[in-house]
């Protein structure tokens, strides 16, 4: 078995972009500017969003985060969206989500202006991104590709199956495995919740992406002998052995499954580390103009 290691990937990437910004300074232009927009004070997206800005500084980017309290108005956070995506100086943004109840988090992303959209949720990078077009692709299933790049993992003709639809990881992930392109021309099945005999979808797949939130849902009596895995789910389970009191798994049970399998991510130290690095990537092509050309 070989694991596919995020961290070292990460690692390897964040260098290549520390390159890049080197190169840019040198040339007299000023390095890529990524702002985050943080309401309220969920933990998980605290966490988050520190990560984000961390990786900008381990980079050389430049980083802005915005921070109001969760009693912010719709019409404020609607305002602080305008003025980023007026902002010469800053190249892309985000706004992380969850979103209070009382925010209509659909409003806010379609406020974003696409061209500044480097978490590519809007509609048009979505659109963009099913058509083949140049467009941000959503973070995490891009981060996935990134892997399968670097670690050569042949995904033509291949059967993959994804498990979970949402919007920013399943369904993002079964359109970009089944594009004409490379990683890509697989035949992928979207599995979720209402899909009927599971297991032997699962079973099937050579490649399996599982994105759906559970705990260690995937067990080693689903997954086929020298199947590739793709473990994009991070969940706490509690663990009072732990000083935290809990521990991070994903959705495949990693210790029944790594002797099965060809190729297997952790959880930690696996997609999750990635999912950032995209996102300090399609900074870097938002300041170069890469995707939308320059002004
Ligand atoms: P979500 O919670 O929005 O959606 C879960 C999906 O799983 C749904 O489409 C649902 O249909 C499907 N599902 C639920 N129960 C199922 C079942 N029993 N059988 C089959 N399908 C089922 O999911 P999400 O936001 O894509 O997150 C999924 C997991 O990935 C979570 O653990 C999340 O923390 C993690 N995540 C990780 C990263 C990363 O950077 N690695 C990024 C985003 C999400």
């Amino acid at each position: 078995m070989q694991l596919l290691d995020g961290k070292q990937l990460a690692k390897t990437i964040r260098a290549e972009l520390a390159e890049e910004v080197r190169k840019m300074t040198e040339a007299g232009k000023r390095a890529p500017h990524l702002a985050a927009v943080l309401v309220g004070d969920d933990p998980a997206s605290q966490v988050y969003v520190r990560n984000k800005v961390r990786s900008c500084e381990k980079v050389g980017f430049q980083s802005s985060l915005i921070r109001k309290s969760a009693d912010v108005s719709e019409e404020e956070l609607l305002q602080i969206v305008q003025q980023l995506n007026e902002d010469d100086a800053v190249d892309g943004f985000i706004v992380q989500l969850p979103l209070p109840g009382h925010i209509d988090e659909e409003k806010v992303t379609l406020a974003i202006d696409s061209k500044k959209d480097v978490d590519g949720f809007h509609p048009a990078n979505f659109g963009r991104m099913a058509q083949g077009l140049p467009c941000y692709l959503p973070a995490t299933p891009s981060g996935v590709l990134e892997m399968m790049r670097r670690y050569d993992i042949d995904t033509e003709g291949k059967e993959v199956v994804v498990l979970g639809r949402s919007n920013i990881v399943g369904t993002p992930m079964s359109i970009l495995l089944s594009r004409k392109a490379k990683p890509g021309n697989a035949t992928v099945t979207l599995c979720h919740s209402r899909t009927k005999n599971l297991q032997e979808h699962i079973r099937r797949a050579d490649i399996l992406v599982a994105a759906i939130g559970i705990p260690e849902f995937v067990t080693a009596d689903m997954v086929r002998d020298g199947a590739v895995v793709i473990d994009v789910g991070i969940n706490r389970v509690d663990a009072p052995e732990r000083e935290k009191g809990y521990r991070l798994c994903g959705d495949v049970d990693f210790e029944g499954v790594k002797d099965k399998v060809a190729m297997i991510t952790p959880v930690p130290g696996g997609v999750g580390q990635l999912t950032v690095v995209s996102l300090l990537m399609n900074t870097l092509k938002a300041a170069r103009g890469e995707v939308y050309g320059k002004e």
